[in-house]
């Protein structure tokens, strides 16, 4: 494989680098006021982008391939070797109980992950609490969706009990695509959705096999992790389970994907524990919108497999129905929230039309960008080239992507840190919301690819690029966005 040494930084957290009050009162005064708010204050950006999205959609060009995949080499993925499993296993108990101790040894230090001190237990503790508390009612709505395939209310197959009485018997009253497609968009994002796009199932991403037993994956070790292989059957009509598998009816199947908004705010305070709240928050609405809709679904007459990271892959997924490009950090990057999104996907045999896949400039810029593993303390993240050939035993080879190394990641990265991290999605450019120099950065992304080098340099000077440099405090200052309905929008896309 091809040498890349890491990229050079320009500054360093201690603050030699220009910082963006001082960036501003140098070179901006002549800007203009307007451009000075932009660079120093992101006052709910989040909503002003969630109202230039389709805008900016227009000028971005489709993808026919967001997944390649090489058939000969490609097997689907066993969900029991996702790091979360693997490396539960190589502990003998859940991997969350070596984070949970590291992250209250640090608040007793005074730190609010590793290698943050603030001196102070008690600010310490602020940050604790703000973390874990989004992490508390999430387990009612299906957690993170790991080794949750059909349990639980919003993660079930079927019906739920006390919704059962309610399904109308008999075959779908509705089937014109026309109709069912902004419908289930609209429901979608009533539910809280903040962009949502539906594809023709790839079943490829299916995972070959999960581990759906949660309890075990819960710390109650008694519960031996079992495997169960999810098929694709023609002899069935709806999905589901018995002792030796999950089944999914073999005909035409669309895939439903969501995006939720992470608090930009939130995510730029990784790897301190105050993003733990920044992905349950969201992982907590992904569970009542793919729960609610599918209830909406089974009520129009057809079957719904709704799934957050259990039964199948969501970055190629979402990529496929248009949400987004899969970035060198292996996360989704949206053009509205960059990777600071989490995602979940509704799998149904309703008839939908399809969203064109995107592509902006992503693949481009991560292949001179890095910044995500320079940044990584775990340094998990690849510096290569994307390959066909996987890095480690939590990987799905075959596919033409950038690998990354996921139990490296949990190890040295989550459970060192005593937090769900994120550094890589703090420190991506794309996170960085509507501030003028990123705008500027993605259009020229895309007109003039062969500047791409300069970019980390440019994000550097702007002070972007250390996440030590973010106080949670900002969390409090800035605000974050609401989410759910949004009525202008909503009249733009549906009425
Ligand atoms: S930090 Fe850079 S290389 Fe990493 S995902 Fe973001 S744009 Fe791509
Ligand atoms: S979450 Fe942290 S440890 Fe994991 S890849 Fe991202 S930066 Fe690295």
């Amino acid at each position: 494989m091809k040498e890349h040494s890491k990229p050079e930084r320009t500054g360093n957290a201690g603050g030699r680098h220009m910082n963006r009050r001082q960036f501003a009162k140098a070179t901006l005064a002549g800007a203009g006021a307007a451009a000075a708010r932009a660079i120093m204050g992101p006052t709910s950006e989040a909503e002003a982008t969630r109202e230039k999205a389709d805008e900016m959609r227009k000028h971005i060009r489709t993808s026919d391939n967001p997944v390649q995949i090489d058939e000969k080499k490609y097997k689907r993925f066993d969900a029991c070797d996702t790091a979360f499993n693997s490396v539960s296993r190589e502990f003998g108990e859940n991997y969350f109980m070596h984070l949970i101790r590291n992250q209250m040894k640090y608040v007793m230090q005074g730190k609010t992950c590793r290698d943050v001190q603030t001196g102070s237990v008690r600010e310490a503790r602020h940050v604790y609490a703000f973390g874990n508390a989004f992490n508390n009612i999430l387990e009612q709505l299906g957690g993170d969706g790991t080794n949750m395939e059909n349990r639980g209310p919003t993660n079930s197959w079927t019906p739920l009990e006390y919704t059962k009485p309610l399904m109308i018997p008999g075959p779908p009253s509705e089937k014109d695509p026309d109709v069912l497609t902004p419908m289930t968009k609209a429901v979608s994002r009533i539910a809280g959705a903040d962009k949502v796009g539906i594809s023709a199932l790839n079943r490829n991403l299916i995972y070959a096999s999960c581990q759906p037993n949660p309890d075990f994956f819960a710390g109650h070790e008694q519960d031996p992790p079992i495997r169960k292989p999810i098929n694709f059957r023609k002899d069935v009509k709806e999905p589901g389970e018995n002792d030796h598998e999950l089944f999914i009816p073999d005909t035409d199947i669309n895939a439903i994907a969501f995006a939720v908004e992470m608090p930009r705010v939130m995510v730029q305070t990784g790897a301190q524990f105050s993003i733990v709240g920044a992905s349950m928050h969201g992982y907590a609405r992904l569970g009542y919108i793919m729960g609610t809709l599918s209830e909406w679904i089974r009520m129009q007459g057809y079957w719904a497999i709704p799934a957050k990271n259990d039964t199948g892959a969501n970055v190629p997924m979402a990529a496929e129905a248009g949400l987004g490009e899969a970035g060198r950090n292996g996360m989704l990057i949206t053009p509205e929230w960059g990777p600071a999104v989490r995602l979940a996907k509704v799998l149904t045999n309703m008839p939908l039309h399809h969203d064109q896949p995107i592509a902006f400039g992503v693949a481009e810029f991560c292949g001179h960008c890095r910044k995500c593993a320079r940044e990584c303390p775990a340094q998990a993240i690849t510096y290569g080239e994307k390959t066909w050939e996987g890095t480690s035993s939590t990987n799905a080879h075959g596919a033409y992507r950038w690998y990354n190394d996921g139990a490296k990641c949990l190890k040295d990265g989550w459970i060192a840190e005593g937090s769900t991290c994120a550094v890589c999605l703090a420190t991506c450019p794309f996170t960085k919301g509507e501030m003028w120099p990123h705008e500027l950065t993605k259009a020229a992304i895309k007109h003039a690819p062969a500047l791409n080098g300069i970019w980390l340099s440019m994000d550097d000077a702007f002070g972007y690029g250390f996440w030590k440099e973010r106080n949670y405090k900002d969390i409090f200052k800035y605000g974050v966005s609401t989410y759910g309905l949004d009525p202008k929008k909503m009249k733009k896309e549906f009425i």
